[in-house]
């Protein structure tokens, strides 16, 4: 994928997240904060690497670190595995990697 595209991907990706989520943290609800645009699952699990709204959670950088721990430590912090984020925002493993496929990534 050319640089340009990704950067597109990323920007578009972020937007949609952010959008959906109020522009809110949505395991913390800080809206006053910085707020990152968190893969559920890893870029590397997914066709095109995830930039799908699916499969994506606003979180602040507190609540970003936490969820990022299973990735460092292999242990989810408590309330912030894949699957309890993805119910958060009424998604799932399944329902991101077909909107990955939809999107012919
Ligand atoms: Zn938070």
């Amino acid at each position: 994928m050319g640089k340009l595209r990704k950067q597109a991907l990323r920007a578009a990706f972020r937007e949609a997240v952010f959008t959906r989520d109020g522009h809110c943290c949505r395991v913390c609800s800080a809206s006053d904060t910085e707020l990152d645009a968190h893969h559920i699952s890893d870029r590397t699990t997914m066709p095109g690497g995830g930039y799908v709204k699916e499969n994506g959670i606003s979180l602040c950088k507190p609540c970003h670190r936490l969820a990022e721990q299973l990735w460092e430590t292999g242990v989810a912090a408590p309330g912030l595995t894949p699957e309890q984020l993805y119910a958060l925002i009424g998604s799932s493993f399944a329902r991101a990697l077909r909107a990955c496929q939809e999107r012919g990534a």
